[in-house]
């Protein structure tokens, strides 16, 4: 790899050692990229503002001498802040680059990733209400999900075409056939719920305002199953296990402020 400047996102850092971090980049034309910054633990005199996960800006990346690009300058492209000064928003913002990291495989140019991830961090990073939130997530996996191409068929029959066989119980869905089924193909296939189906698809759609509607008017029942949904579809992709989750159910469990009178 010749040097190349570009814009980045900051999808995991890891100490070596004395000095330098291992930092693993995610850019838009040239998929994840594994590089070392040096100096970076001692002296933040080429990294002014840290290299925190989840971090968006400009990078300069060189080649190295091994398997290892060098990362010679991160100007970051917004304001991080919120990052170490809100635990929830650090939380969220771990889990997409963390999700990212494990399901984005090499090299491969890919703009879309590369936009749903900076899309979902800046929203995690905005005053948005915390029942809210968990719908910028399912977003991002769904989004993520179609643009690696593992997304399966949502609207209708991922064999054929036609409409999926819909019951009092729901749509007929197979991950393994590829998604959604039609009376035809329907046989021995699970059921989802419709309501479940349709806030997924709501949840692709461009317009913000109309996917926060749809997030907010879902019951409770429909959310949990939305997300144990996207978590089933995304666990045969993972190389191991997402720590992310772990920190989540922590931060869930701590005990909450007295309520304001
Ligand atoms: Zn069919």
């Amino acid at each position: 790899m010749s040097a190349i400047v570009t814009p980045a996102v900051i999808l995991r850092t890891q100490p070596i050692r004395e000095s330098d971090l291992i930092v693993v980049l995610l850019t838009p034309g040239h998929g994840k990229i594994d590089c070392i910054a040096r100096g970076a633990r001692r002296s933040r005199r080429r990294f002014p503002g840290g290299l925190p996960v989840g971090a968006r800006g400009q990078v300069d990346v060189g080649r190295g001498r091994g398997s290892l690009a060098v990362l010679s300058s991160f100007a970051p492209s917004s304001d991080h802040g919120r990052l170490g000064r809100d635990l929830d928003v650090f939380a969220y913002v771990a889990y997409l680059c963390e999700l990212s990291d494990q399901l984005v495989g090499g090299s491969a140019s890919d703009p879309t990733a590369f936009a749903w991830l900076c899309e979902a961090i800046e929203a995690a990073l905005a005053p948005t209400p915390a029942e809210a939130k968990p719908g910028l997530l399912r977003r991002y996996e769904l989004g993520l999900l179609e643009s690696l191409g593992l997304l399966p068929a949502l609207a209708e029959c991922s064999v054929c075409g036609s409409p999926g066989h819909a019951t009092e119980e729901g749509v007929a869905f197979s991950a393994a056939r590829g998604g959604i089924l039609c009376l035809a193909h329907a046989r021995m296939a699970r059921r989802i719920p419709a309501a479940v189906l349709g806030l997924a698809s709501a949840l692709l759609e461009p317009d913000p305002e109309d996917r926060a509607r749809a997030y907010a008017e879902a019951d409770r029942e429909t959310r949990r199953d939305l997300r144990d949904l996207c978590r089933e579809l995304i666990a045969p992709h993972l190389r191991g296990e997402l720590r992310s989750l772990a920190f989540f159910a922590q931060i869930a469990a701590r005990p909450k402020p007295p309520a304001p009178e």
